[in-house]
């Protein structure tokens, strides 16, 4: 999928209520400041059309809103900082880091990430923690993330674990888990990645979240794979 076509502008969130969402996402951006001007910069992408930059398998944004600055996944882990330099993106200043799920080529650069940025804030679901079984041919390999959650907790400055929505900074908002309330979106890779070794039940991928805000024209929903979907209701 097309990176900027994860950057979606909506007047209204997706989704309805259940369990995991108190009230519906619409009610939950109500809550939030609009934020009159934010940038959005793409650090890590599979494409690249500038010549200072490097592509590879993988996602970083900086969002920044004037105040606040928060990093949203951080690539597979080889050109994020050489990116940052070429654009000359100052990453030792963030508010928070968030990652949208704990696939390698969304948090592969979480490590150099801290040691720019120091101890600050991390927000991540806690089903990121489990182990998903990637087919690679007719073989079932064990994955889990690069990083444990003894090591991620020595390193943030707090780790949120996002099973609900949760306030990042002033104005910016992780939906945690997403419920998936359609039967005609899946998660893109169910003949990939599997829950059990036996590869009979594909991995829900229940980590994937996003992160939202308001602005003038509407509520911004930034998207990592889009695993959950994104349905607009
Ligand atoms: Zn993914």
């Amino acid at each position: 999928m097309q990176r900027f076509a994860r950057v979606l502008i909506a007047a209204a969130v997706l989704l309805a209520p259940c369990d995991i969402w108190p009230q519906p996402a619409p009610k939950l951006a109500e809550g939030l400041a609009v934020l009159p001007h934010v940038t959005i910069t793409v650090l890590v992408d599979n494409m690249v059309t500038d010549n200072r930059l490097l592509g590879e398998w993988g996602l970083a944004m900086l969002i920044e809103t004037g105040t606040r600055r928060v990093l949203f996944d951080t690539g597979r882990g080889r050109v994020l900082m050489e990116n940052a330099r070429a654009l000359n993106v100052d990453l030792s200043k963030l508010d928070a880091i968030v990652i949208s799920h704990g696939h390698d080529d969304h948090m592969g650069g979480l490590a150099k990430s801290f040691d720019v940025a120091g101890k600050v804030d991390l927000y991540l679901h806690p089903a990121a923690f489990g182990t998903t079984y990637w087919k690679e041919e007719s073989r079932a390999v064990p994955r889990t993330m690069s990083m444990s959650r003894e090591q991620l907790a020595a390193r943030a400055g707090r780790l949120v674990e996002t099973k609900g929505p949760a306030l990042v900074t002033d104005g910016i908002m992780v939906t945690g888990g997403i419920p998936r309330i359609t039967d005609f979106e899946d998660t893109g890779i169910t003949t990939k990645a599997f829950v059990d070794e036996a590869m009979k039940t594909p991995d829900p991928i229940a980590d994937d979240q996003a992160l939202f805000f308001r602005t003038p024209e509407g509520v911004v929903v930034v998207l990592g794979c889009g695993h959950a979907g994104c349905v607009f209701r």
